[in-house]
C-alpha cells in the first residue's frame, strides 16, 4: 500500500472500523486476514491470492491442521503458564483473552471444533488438571517444567555421588597397588643382601679392576664396555666355579647392584 492511499479517507475509516474483534468466522487463517463483514470476505474468497493459498491446503490438508492445531495448542498453553500458572480458571476465561490477541490462532483451523472439545484435549494428553463444574469446564496448568527441573536435579544429584563413588574406589586400588609394590620392594631388597653377601668375592676383585678410570668422564662409554666385560667373565667364572641355581640368581643381582654403587662414587 503506498503512501497516498494510506492516507487517504477510506483507508483512514477502515483501520478505524477494523480497532477492536472482529467476528472470528470472517478470518481467513490461511491468509491470515481479518474481515469485518461478510461481503468482504466472500470478495476475499474470490481473490486469486486466497485461491492459491486454498490449492496449497488442497495439497495436504491434513499437514496443514495438524500445523494449526499444534500452533493452537502452544499458544494457548503459554498464555495459561503465563497468566494462570498457579490457579484453577475457567477455560472460557482464558479462551477469551487467548482471542483477544487479533492474529490467534483460530479454533475453526484446528482438529478441534468447540472448546470443551479442546479442553477434553488437554486433560486426557495431561497438559491439565480439567473438571467439569456447573458454571463450565474449570483448568489447572500443570506445571511440568518445575516438575522436570525437580527430576533434572535428582539425576545430577546421583550422576554425581556415582562419581563420588567410582573415584573412591579408584583412590583405593592405587593405595593397594602402591602396597603390594612396597612389600615386593622390601622382599627385593632382602633378596638383594643376600646375593651381595653370596657374590662378595667376585665384586672385590672387580671393583680393583676398574677404580683406576673413576673420575674419568669421557672415558665414560669405554668403562661401561669394560666393566660389563668383567662382570661377563666373573659371571661365567662363578657359573664354572658353581653351577648351581641359587649362584646364577646372585651373579644376576650382583650386575644389576654394581652400577648404583659405581655412580655414587664417580659423583
Ligand atoms: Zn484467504
Amino acid at each position: 500500500m503506498g503512501k497516498h492511499e494510506f492516507l487517504t479517507p477510506k483507508p483512514i475509516a477502515n483501520r478505524i472500523k477494523a480497532k477492536g474483534l472482529q467476528k472470528l468466522r470472517w478470518y481467513c487463517q490461511m491468509c491470515q486476514k481479518q474481515y469485518r463483514d461478510e461481503n468482504g470476505f466472500k470478495c476475499h474468497c474470490m481473490s486469486e491470492s486466497h485461491q492459491r493459498q486454498m490449492q496449497i491446503f488442497g495439497q495436504a490438508p491434513d499437514r496443514v491442521i495438524e500445523g494449526f492445531s499444534e500452533e493452537f495448542l502452544e499458544a494457548f498453553l503459554t498464555l495459561l503458564r503465563r497468566t494462570h500458572r498457579h490457579s484453577r480458571i475457567a477455560a472460557t476465561v482464558v479462551y477469551n483473552e487467548f482471542i483477544a490477541d487479533s492474529h490467534h490462532v483460530h479454533m475453526n483451523s484446528t482438529r478441534w471444533a468447540t472448546l470443551t472439545e479442546f479442553v477434553k484435549f488437554l486433560g486426557r494428553e495431561g497438559h491439565c488438571k480439567v473438571e467439569d463444574m456447573p458454571k463450565g469446564w474449570f483448568i489447572t496448568y500443570i506445571d511440568r517444567d518445575s516438575e522436570q527441573v525437580v527430576k533434572a536435579r535428582l539425576k545430577r544429584k546421583r550422576i554425581k555421588s556415582d562419581l563420588a563413588e567410582d573415584e573412591r574406589q579408584e583412590r583405593m586400588i592405587a593405595r593397594q597397588i602402591e602396597r603390594a609394590q612396597q612389600s615386593m620392594v622390601k622382599t627385593d631388597c632382602e633378596h638383594g643382601d643376600n646375593a651381595s653377601l653370596d657374590g662378595s668375592e667376585g665384586e672385590s676383585s672387580s671393583e680393583d679392576e676398574y677404580s683406576d678410570s673413576d673420575d674419568d668422564h669421557e672415558g665414560q662409554e669405554d668403562d661401561a664396555k669394560e666393566a660389563s666385560k668383567v662382570a661377563g667373565k666373573i659371571a661365567i667364572a662363578l657359573q664354572r666355579a658353581a653351577p648351581g641355581p641359587k649362584r646364577t640368581r646372585s651373579v644376576h643381582v650382583i650386575r644389576r647392584k654394581r652400577w648404583p654403587r659405581r655412580r655414587e662414587r664417580m659423583l
